[in-house]
């Protein structure tokens, strides 16, 4: 007898045992995808895991439905790598199995099933029995489920049908209806086989030249392409160089005089031209690099901490071209792809097509291609630039990674599982290929800093701007006082609008920077003091003026802005607090000649939504661009000389250990926008607390200072990276639930902890502590460095599973959170 043990996308720690015939068993390797059913109707895309002959002891194994793939769509290294983020992020291995394929990948049953109005109803002749049965069916329900096709079809194993189906054309599948993978085609055309002689040939175009001139043209035209370039021809092309309309290549290929044939064609293609040598680093820039060879002879990890527009890509660049050059692959990771045009754009300028990006906002199609691009090590995907889920990509042959601006907090997963920290998840991975890891920044989270000074990384600094450009002028601008002396037009200080009208003059452009979108946070009644809560989360809803909605930003939920207070019926209401939108209305009056851009996750919904404003940004479209958070990312524009931060205290009030850390790099960052060729920059922060430590650190460039500060205090109050954190967070819909097991927990914990240093903090209600109707409850441990994470998450699931086996909590979620900051 034989079995596999399967991997299936789901919460559930264990492998599930499947029995397999002896032919399977030798075909089947680690790591291809088999579809097997589960529980009593259901079935899932699930990946091979081991192939063995031992028989489950406590059930009877099922039989798999169907094998996926000829070949492991995962490798070894990768799985190890799965292994590792499944036991120290405290998820299954079947959650990050789903996290990191692409959803094409994973064809299930509860897969809806739709008709595909493409579908040219005039091929329904070519449809099989099988085919035509579900084709049918779908005439007369919009919509079928996958058991439904398996008895309409009278058969269990339906994947092969749906399949040809899709390739078909005839059905689409719900949850991806515009993404089923399938590569896209591209129509070529040749010489028909007929015509292979040079006898025939000339007899073609004698008989075309007297009554079919434009066919002729076309067959001269196909000749000519040909001689010329040794490569397919496309339809497209033909069109282009021969003049003729498309009906007459048709004619051609209706009397065989032509052939058309499909190449598959990679959707990921770039307009190249040419390929531009490297930049000649500077004396700065080539100490660095020299440096980090030097660490790399006996250290993997190097923290380059290079302040903004030091050159730091530029250093990248060299360390990709000696890493490709012995055949190795990079990835490169950043916080957020969709704000990278620039840098995509500048690395396909050197390395051509070697660049391949991995991106969320691609469809699946795109996702599947480059996905099998690195899975085979083709060339083509040798340099992958992705965000966070690219870590999870099916390397080979790794050579080096990169973890551009390894400060920002998006490299975090929060929801769902796994929650992994992708710069930490990359050097794990670097680590298994034997790779080498660089953390690239101008402002490192304490947690690296820390490790570059205990020499658990290797450190190397740049300390001057490329092209010696200053660092920005910065200035803390008093606005309590401002307020006082009335020098303020609406959060405008007279200061900020001084430099405003001086940059506006010499033609340089402004980046106005406010921590928080929409118009005013919330709409307050001055009688009652009401102010509009969402109906489904803990917390107030947020004004947006372009549409004139109260918007929660939690779940989503809309509504029309009220006239009168919902509570006492009084029509004075008040906006209290402002965002991005305000600003830019403010904008309007100040300056009506002056084109105003407004860049957050309102303005850049869609794929392309941050490029057309970073587009026009750059072609000086815009005089001053107003934003939030994203304007801090790594983004190189040319004639900005003045950066306004309208407000620093609300980053610095956040309830976080944090928040000092977070506020500095947000400064820094968006002061590094200013000035970044010949002028030295000008940067103005408005501020209640000029005197505040960190405005001033932020001000006058002092890293070190912030370092030692916020060491003390994690070290004092007992914070990573003197301890590990871990987040223990309870759901359920019902409060009283919430509580009783959180306390039960708690109790647990108590208990089991009790002779370690370990800390408990909690359980306690978050500050909204109700989203999409549900109540959350968090408890915090804080272990200390020397225990081991290994027993105390071995002490957590044993918790867990005696928590699992009480009835009366079974419906309460559990959301265990490593590394939760
Ligand atoms: P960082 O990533 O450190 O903020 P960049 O790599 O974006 O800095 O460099 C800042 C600017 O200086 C960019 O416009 C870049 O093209 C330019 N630059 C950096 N190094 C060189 C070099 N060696 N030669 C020419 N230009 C350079
Ligand atoms: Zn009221
Ligand atoms: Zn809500």
């Amino acid at each position: 007898m034989h079995f596999i043990d399967v991997v299936l996308p789901i919460p559930l720690e264990k492998t599930f045992t499947y029995l397999v015939s002896e032919k399977e068993a030798s075909f089947l390797k680690t790591g291809m995808r088999v579809a097997v059913p589960f529980g009593k109707t259901k079935i899932y895309t699930g990946l091979v895991y081991r192939v063995h002959q031992t028989p489950p002891e406590t059930y009877k194994p099922k039989e798999i439905d169907q094998i996926l793939d000829e070949a492991p769509i995962i490798t070894p290294l990768q799985l190890k790598q799965w292994e590792w983020i499944a036991s120290y992020y405290m998820c299954s291995l079947g959650e990050v199995f789903k996290a990191s394929v692409p959803t094409a990948f994973l064809l299930e049953s509860e897969t809806l099933i739709l008709r595909n109005e493409n579908f040219n109803p005039e091929a329904e002749t070519t449809l099989a029995d099988d085919e035509w049965l579900v084709y049918e069916a779908l005439q007369y329900q919009s919509m079928l489920k996958v058991h439904e096709v398996s008895s309409i079809v009278d058969r269990k194993n339906i994947l092969p049908v749906l399949k040809r189906l899709l390739d078909k054309n005839v059905i689409q599948l719900k949850e991806e209806v515009y993404e089923q993978y399938k590569p896209k085609l591209v129509r070529y055309v040749k010489l028909g086989a007929s015509y292979a002689s040079d006898e025939a040939l000339s007899k073609l175009l004698a008989s075309l030249s007297s009554r079919a001139h434009k066919q002729r043209d076309v067959v001269m035209t196909l000749f000519s392409i040909e001689a010329t370039e040794k490569k397919p021809i496309s339809v497209k092309s033909l069109e282009e160089k021969s003049g003729a309309s498309s009906a007459v290549i048709k004619t051609l290929v209706d009397k065989e005089i032509l052939e058309e044939y499909y190449l598959q064609e990679d959707r990921l293609q770039f307009d190249l031209e040419e390929v531009s040598s490297l930049k000649d680093l500077n004396s700065y820039q080539t100490e660095a690099f020299d440096e980090i060879l030097n660490h790399y002879k006996t250290d993997d990890v190097v923290l380059l901490h290079g302040v903004t527009s030091s050159g730091k890509t530029e250093v990248y660049v060299k360390l990709i071209e000696k890493v490709i050059a012995e055949g190795k692959q990079v990835l490169y990771l950043l916080p957020e792809i969709a704000l990278t045009t620039q840098l995509i754009k500048r690395l396909q300028d050197y390395f051509g097509e070697k660049v391949s990006v991995y991106h969320s906002k691609y469809s699946v199609n795109e996702r599947v291609e480059v996905w099998n691009h690195i899975l085979q090590a083709n060339e083509k995907a040798q340099i992958v630039i992705g965000a966070r889920s690219a870590v999870l990509l099916p390397f080979s042959n790794l050579g080096l990674v990169i973890v551009d601006e390894e400060h920002e907090v998006s490299f975090k997963q929060f929801d769902p599982a796994p929650r992994y920290h992708a710069r930490d998840t990359a050097i794990v991975l670097a680590n298994i290929h034997k790779a080498k890891t660089l953390l690239g920044t101008a402002t490192p989270s304490i947690e690296s800093y820390y490790n570059a000074k205990i020499g658990k990384y290797k450190l190397v600094e740049i300390t001057r701007r490329y092209g010696d450009v200053l660092m920005p002028d910065i200035e803390l601008t008093d606005i309590k006082e401002k307020h006082r002396k009335k020098r303020m037009t609406g959060h405008f200080s007279d200061r900020l609008l001084e430099e405003m009208k001086l940059a506006l003059e010499e033609g340089e452009q402004i980046i106005l920077f406010q921590n928080r979108r929409g118009f005013a946070p919330i709409l307050e009644c001055n009688t009652c003091g009401h102010s509009p809560q969402c109906p489904n989360c803990d917390v107030s809803l947020t004004y947006h003026q372009y549409k004139n909605q109260l918007r929660c930003h939690y779940c989503g939920y809309a509504m029309a802005k009220q006239l009168t207070c919902l509570a006492c019926g009084s029509s004075e209401l008040d906006t209290k607090g402002f965002g991005t939108e305000q600003i830019e209305a403010e904008l309007k009056e100040l300056f009506p000649e002056v084109n105003v851009g407004r860049m957050d996750s309102d303005t850049t919904r869609g794929k392309h939504g941050y490029e057309k404003i970073i587009t026009a940004f750059e072609q000086q479209e815009i005089d001053i661009l107003v934003g939030t958070q994203m304007l801090t990312k790594g983004l190189d524009f040319r004639n900005v000389s003045l950066v306004g931060v309208m407000n620093a205290d609300n980053l610095l009030n956040f309830p976080d250990f944090r928040a000092h850390e977070r506020s500095f790099q947000l400064i820094q960052q968006v002061a590094g926008r200013a000035g970044r060729t010949k002028k030295r920059g000008k940067v103005i922060i408005q501020t209640y607390n000029p005197y505040h430590q960190v405005l001033q650190q932020a001000s006058l460039n002092r890293y070190d200072e912030l370092f030692a500060d916020q060491i003390n205090e994690r070290r004092q109050f007992k914070y990573p990276p003197f301890t590990r954190m871990i987040k223990i967070t309870f759901k359920h819909k019902d409060y009283n639930k919430v509580n009783e097991a959180s306390s039960w927990y708690a109790k647990a914990v108590n208990t089991v902890f009790n002779a370690t240093k370990t800390e408990m903090l909690g359980p306690e209600f978050p500050p909204v502590s109700r989203i999409r109707n549900e109540y959350l409850k968090n408890i915090v441990l804080k272990a200390p460095q020397n225990q081991s994470t290994v027993q105390t998450k071995e002490a957590l699931r044993k918790i867990d599973k005696t928590f699992q086996a009480i009835a009366a909590y079974r419906s309460v979620r559990v959301i265990y959170n490593v590394d939760a900051y």
